[in-house]
């Protein structure tokens, strides 16, 4: 099957990743993504060891060259993902209005000035119980929803990557009231469910969001996704993304969308999708996923 999309890729600009953005479209390129986007972090907590590291201008820059050396092979767009932080809407609109963004993931990686979702994510945990937890999250992933800011939700359930360490498998039924209000009001702003692989490779071993999330979302009237891997090096780039679609597959035949300007376009149906023409695109992660 075709991998139609990938937008959700880090490159250097991000503080956790040091991978040349170039790698990425080169790479498309040869695998015959059409649509490849970058959506670095941008951290805008004064007390995130984060803070700070993301550039606009270099990100902006990066965009603008390749897109001129390779724009006439794929469709390239630029991006940001937003770690969103209730007490910081003010600083977030600042800093992503009138910007050229094609979209913007939001995403929540902290709260209560703890890092929930990076490589220090496990210290949120200790000595919270699990309702406490996750309820935190969804709070606040709530509040994001409810804000005008995001034209997609990364990583819809990433507060069980290190949430399973602690209170095991996560089960998206005992969080539905909550999980629901969320959905319902993405559905009706329109604001994109993203399906990222990520989770494959990571504590959870299933993607964001799980099956059930999924299917709630479809039930609520959910229609369309957007698809990344999160990578943060050429190694992770695309890797399980056809897992993902599989799985997406079976709950509901979604619309795969895509934003150029913020603007929403329908790339067709999960269906639809061709099967691999060539090769490289029938290996696509027998070559990448070793
Ligand atoms: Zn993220
Ligand atoms: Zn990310």
């Amino acid at each position: 099957m075709k991998i139609i999309e990938d937008l959700h890729i880090h490159t250097r600009v991000s503080k956790d990743c040091k991978e040349d953005p170039e790698k990425y479209v080169v790479a498309a390129i040869r695998k015959g993504i059409d649509y490849l986007g970058f959506s670095d972090h941008l951290d805008l907590d004064p007390v995130d060891k984060d803070f700070g590291y993301y550039n606009f201008d270099t990100a902006y820059n990066d965009y603008i060259l390749l897109n001129k050396k390779y724009g006439d092979k794929i469709n390239f767009l630029f991006g940001v993902e937003v770690t969103y932080q209730s007490e910081l809407e003010e600083s977030i609109k600042e800093h992503i209005e009138n910007k050229p963004y094609d979209y913007i993931i939001g995403s929540v990686h902290r709260l209560q000035g703890h890092t929930v979702a990076g490589v220090r994510g496990k210290e949120f945990f200790k000595g919270k119980k699990e309702e406490t937890a996750y309820r935190m999250y969804f709070e606040e992933l709530y509040r994001m929803v409810d804000t005008d800011f995001f034209q997609i939700v990364g990583h819809f359930d990433v507060i069980k990557r290190f949430g399973v360490e602690f209170y095991g498998k996560f089960n998206a039924e005992k969080y539905r009231d909550i999980i629901e209000l969320i959905l319902r009001k993405m559905v009706k702003k329109g604001i994109v469910l993203e399906i990222n692989s990520s989770g494959f490779r990571q504590p959870p071993k299933e993607m964001y969001p799980s099956k059930e999330i999924l299917s709630m979302y479809a039930s609520f009237g959910g229609r369309e996704i957007i698809i990344g891997s999160d990578a943060h090096t050429i190694e992770q780039f695309g890797k399980g993304l056809r897992k993902a679609i599989n799985i997406a597959k079976e709950i509901y035949d979604f619309d795969i969308v895509t934003f150029i300007k913020r603007e929403k376009l329908n790339l067709g149906k999960l269906s639809s999708l061709k099967p691999a023409t060539d090769e490289i695109q029938n290996n696509f992660e027998l070559t990448l996923e070793k």
